[in-house]
């Protein structure tokens, strides 16, 4: 601020602005010799050292406690305090809380503490480092003149500081006595109390010093009258100040909307002409809110740097340190891997092997690295091989060599420097610079202290000392950039607008939790207090008052899991005085192109809107088109008419895209997919398009059918190469069958090669294995918890369920195939012939056919086994399901001689679904009056509705599904968004469709037809 308004009306060079600590620096080293400042690191490290040693060798208040990171922060705060006031031994300790109130357990572990940091000091510390305490000290008391240091100096302008340390004060002392001097010092009313009250000890210092006082008016309209609050603030019986129009109390739903708020603001204003650098935004709760600013403020498109604390590992650099430390640990966990390997600045393996590696870990459900080496590469696997390797002498080295071993792997193997120099740009990139340097100064402190005995592994010291580490990021001249900044960086900072976010007790002002330990401490010895928070924010909130021109402050109603908030006490204070009230209500301005896209949702003319903002130019001819046309086919896929959108095709088209050859022979289940949904059977078989990948903790839907199937199949074929015949299990005994059941399964399961493991995959073993022998060679864990085993799995299940069936049917084709061009069979082509004679081309398998002799008519039973729920014989006469009829034509080439002709036919599905629920419902055959009407509905309907499909395909229909939601499980579909599937929509879509000659329309949704004429013949080519 001084520099601002010196640059105005100054010439530049001639003012120097710097800190008072390298003004102090600079004077020592012309006083002394060069010196490094003892790093804040550093002393962290001899704090952590002296209070082990506490710790274990003395039988004070500390003794065995451990010295846990927060600890030592304390500690090494406190340290420095004393250095601040200048106790610089532990006698000097010693004599400062003789005759003191502090308890004497308190003070006596504080002097061990503090006399083994000053010796590990004295013993390890190079002479060159100095303590900020012994710089100011030296120079405070130096016998030549300071002006001699800096002969330049005309006058020393003193701004920034409303509280001083003790050799702060001396300091100033001796500065005054010799150079001209000049102190700011922002007061808002008498100078000690009421919002002042934090300022009172500058002040009386300067009055001491017989500092004269000039008082500096408001210059403006708008100081005037924020002056006029800030002197009431805090005072008993104000006067009533009247809000000013420039202060504004907006409220917010949540914290999100608040951030939301204040960027449609800061756009509005950017918009108008106000330049950034005048406009700012302080945020107290920075760590709480700086997530949502940085999406936000990139969503808005807003020039911004932010300026505020975070932590070391919150960072990436930060996060590379705690994974490493994390593997170091014996049996590293999987999470710690994937992580490290996801770091944009890790680059040790390629892509494709993070991506294994992730998956797999998800995939495995598993918490160890080592099992997941299988899942990558061999010289990946090697790599993190050799990394764990490396990283597990933290734990047998000592401390020097794991130090050394730490920094080769994070120059040599990550290159982390330079990986940080390349990340991002900007702030961002800055924040990485800073964490690499604080890892550095970390790793360097540890090489200072080398030689210091501990007890604790490397690992476990590093682990401690990486813990907590606050970061900083210095100030960036923030040119053309709104500035984000906490309440501490904003004093004696002025701004034209500034937006207060997040003003609630629990972000402004906070308390830092102290142990009790201090706060005797600090109630005994106020010299070694670190000033009251409340006071001090009063003042830095009335500060910020009277430097800006105006004011909105923000709070939000609920917090981010809608727990109630309480306002802070400052703005309790400042309604108090003005009477100010809160702006409510949802704010719903078009600040962003997502706010835009909402509004356009809700307008009645959509396309006309898209092509306004398009020709405002608030989006890009691109997005226009491409909006446009999004909205073009939402309106059509919204209307129950078939068009260009609704999966209609040329059959032209169909044929270069699906020709005949592609398409056919049809299987039954395939078609089926086309019933139930054209339009997803054309994005699938047409277009192909994959579905991504699930990530499966257990085998899917389909891996389990197949494999259930497999072993079903086996189960039989098997017996019947010893019988040669139908197979008769009742001439088996049941325990040879439980066993040659398990040794398919097993069998099966291991050519199967799953890639699964953990607690689910047990479970999903158990499901099917469980009671199915003696439980020894059992392929899964039994009772593991908390998935406990069935007492009776899927396979034991159907062993009884078999040996329990009664009639004449034996088991006798498994698998058997039909069609050509199936990858185990050489049978010919399969078709279906429709009344007018075209045919369709159809191939398979029918799981089992059974076959009875006994009575006097043969019969022949197919089954469809059916790991999920079996449907309804319903589905098979209403059009939709066609497994049924289909395999009941082809068995007429699959069974031998005129069985098919003779014997009467059945066919039903075979429901095996795990764990145990197994069902044999009525077969289609059940739905017909008689073997006749069954034998036409094969004959005829079946073979006209297949061909009915084959033409819809070819001639483009595959638009939406005419079913119910329910009945294509668009709840499961990723198109789900784009379709319209409400029931009376579906009616009307029904009825459209039906118009159209070309399309399919099953029966079972059809309202003009009787079924019970179709099924008899009467209506069948309709
Ligand atoms: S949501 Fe339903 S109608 Fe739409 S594509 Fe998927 S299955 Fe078809």
């Amino acid at each position: 601020m001084v520099e601002d308004g010196w640059a105005a009306s100054h010439e530049p060079l001639r003012l120097r602005a710097e800190t008072l600590d390298a003004v102090v620096r600079d004077w020592y080293e012309d006083l002394q010799s060069p010196v490094q400042p003892l790093s804040g690191q550093l002393n962290r490290r001899l704090a952590e050292y002296a209070l082990d040693r506490t710790t274990a060798e003395t039988d004070g208040a500390l003794a065995g406690e451990p010295a846990s990171a927060a600890l030592a922060d304390s500690f090494s705060s406190r340290f420095s305090l004393f250095d601040d006031a200048g106790v610089g031994t532990a006698d000097a300790l010693v004599a400062e809380f003789e005759g003191s109130d502090l308890d004497d357990r308190i003070a006596k572990a504080t002097v061990d503490a503090y006399r083994y940091y000053r010796d590990l000091h004295g013993d390890y510390v190079d002479e060159w480092v100095c303590t900020r305490g012994e710089m100011f000290d030296a120079v405070a008391t130096a016998e030549q003149s300071l002006s001699e240091f800096s002969p330049e100096l005309d006058v020393v302008i003193l701004s920034g500081y409303h509280e001083f340390r003790p050799v702060e004060r001396r300091l100033i002392e001796r500065l005054v006595d010799e150079l001209p001097m000049i102190a700011l010092l922002p007061l808002h009313q008498d100078g000690r109390s009421g919002v002042d009250a934090v300022a009172e000890d500058a002040l009386e210092i300067y009055e001491a010093l017989d500092f004269e006082t000039v008082e500096l008016e408001p210059v403006d309209e708008s100081g005037r009258v924020f002056g006029t609050i800030t002197e009431s603030l805090y005072r008993p019986d104000p006067d009533t100040v009247p809000t000013p129009d420039t202060l504004r109390w907006r409220e917010l739903p949540t914290p999100e909307r608040e951030i939301r708020f204040v960027a449609r603001e800061l756009r509005t204003e950017l918009a108008n002409g106000r330049d950034p650098d005048d406009l700012a935004v302080v945020v107290p709760g920075t760590e709480a809110y700086s997530g949502y600013v940085e999406d936000t403020f990139d969503t808005f498109d807003i020039p911004h740097v932010t300026t505020a604390a975070s932590q070391l590992n919150r960072t990436f650099t930060g996060s590379v340190v705690h994974d490493l430390l994390n593997l170091a640990e014996p049996d590293p966990r999987a999470e710690d891997l994937t992580s490290l390997l996801a770091n944009p600045l890790v680059n040790v393996v390629d892509t494709d092997q993070v991506n294994a590696v992730t998956a797999a870990a998800r995939r495995r459900d598993t918490v160890s690295v080592s099992l997941l080496l299988d899942d990558v590469d061999d010289q990946a696997a090697a790599l993190i091989e050799e990394l764990l390797a490396t990283l597990e002498t933290l734990r047998t080295e000592d401390i020097e060599d794991a130090t050394e071993t730490f920094r080769r792997l994070l120059n040599d193997r990550f290159d982390l420097e330079a990986a940080t120099e390349d990340y991002a740009s900007g702030a961002e990139q800055a924040v990485e610079q800073r964490a690499y340097d604080l890892v550095d100064e970390v790793l360097s402190s540890f090489e200072s202290l080398a030689a210091v005995n501990s007890d604790l592994s490397p690992l476990a010291l590093f682990t401690r000392a990486f813990d907590g580490v606050p970061i900083r990021v210095p100030q960036r001249a923030a040119g053309g950039h709104i500035e984000v900044m906490g309440l501490l960086d904003a004093r004696m900072r002025s701004f034209e607008k500034v937006f207060l976010v997040g003003l609630t007790s629990e972000h402004f002002p906070v308390t830092p939790e102290r142990p009790a330990f201090f706060e005797e401490m600090t109630d005994a010895h106020p010299r070694f207090d670190t000033g009251d928070e409340r006071l001090r924010g009063r003042y830095l909130f009335a500060t910020l008052l009277a430097n800006v021109d105006e004011l909105t402050i923000t709070t939000p109603e609920t917090g981010d899991d809608e727990s109630a908030v309480v306002r802070s006490p400052a703005l309790d204070e400042l309604q108090r005085v003005t009477g100010i009230e809160p702006e409510d209500g949802v704010d719903d301005r078009v600040g962003s192109r997502e706010d835009l896209q909402r509004h356009v949702a809700a307008t009645a003319d959509r396309r006309a809107a898209v092509s306004r903002a398009g020709d405002r130019g608030d989006i890009s001819p691109e997005q226009t088109k491409r909006t446009d046309r999004g909205l073009h086919c939402a309106d059509n896929r919204g209307t129950a008419g078939l068009s260009e959108h609704d999966g209609v095709l040329e059959p032209e088209t169909v044929d270069e895209v699906y020709p005949p050859s592609e398409r056919e022979p049809y299987s039954a289940s395939r078609i089926e997919r086309y019933v139930e949904c054209g339009f997803k059977f054309y994005a699938d078989e047409v277009l192909g398009i994959d579905d991504p990948d699930d990530v499966e903790v257990v085998p899917t839907p389909l891996e389990t059918g197949s494999y259930v199937h497999d072993v079903l199949e086996r189960f039989f074929a098997d017996l019947q190469d010893e019988t040669e015949d139908a197979v008769d299990l009742t001439n088996f005994d049941r325990d040879d069958l439980a066993t040659h059941l398990r040794e398919i399964a097993v069998d099966e399961l291991r050519d199967a090669d799953f890639e699964y493991d953990g607690l689910f995959y047990e479970r999903w073993k158990a499901e099917l294995f469980a009671g199915l022998g003696d439980g020894v060679s059992a392929p899964y864990e039994a009772g593991s918890k908390p998935h406990d085993a069935p007492e009776q799995g899927l396979f034991a299940t159907f062993l009884d369920n078999e040996l329990s069936r009664d009639g004449a049917g034996r088991p006798h084709l498994f698998e058997a195939p039909f069609g050509e061009g199936l990858p185990d069979s050489d049978a010919g082509p399969f078709t279906v012939e429709r009344p007018d004679g075209s045919t369709v081309s159809i191939r398979g398998y029918i799981d089992r056919i059974d076959v009875g002799r006994d009575g006097e008519q043969p019969t022949l039973t197919l089954y469809d086994y059916k790991t999920g729920r079996a449907p309804y014989m319903t589905k098979t006469t209403g059009g939709t399901k066609f497994q049924l009829p289909i395999y009941l034509l082809a068995a007429a080439e699959v069974v031998d001689g005129d069985l098919f002709e003779q014997g009467s036919l059945s066919a039903t599905y075979y429901q095996v679904r795990p764990p145990n629920d197994l069902k044999v419902p009525r077969g289609v055959e059940s739905k017909f009056d008689s073997e006749v009407e069954l034998r036409r509905f094969l004959n005829d309907v079946v073979p006209e509705w297949l061909g009915q499909i084959d033409e819809a395909i070819g001639n483009g229909r595959f638009h939406t599904t005419l079913l119910s939601a329910r009945g294509a499980n668009c709840r499961y579909c990723d198109y789900s968004r784009a379709c319209d599937v409400r029931h009376h929509r579906k009616r009307e879509f029904v009825d459209e469709v039906h118009q159209d000659d070309a399309a399919y329309v099953p029966l079972r949704v059809r309202d003009d037809e009787d079924i019970e004429a179709v099924m008899s013949g009467r209506s069948a080519n309709d």
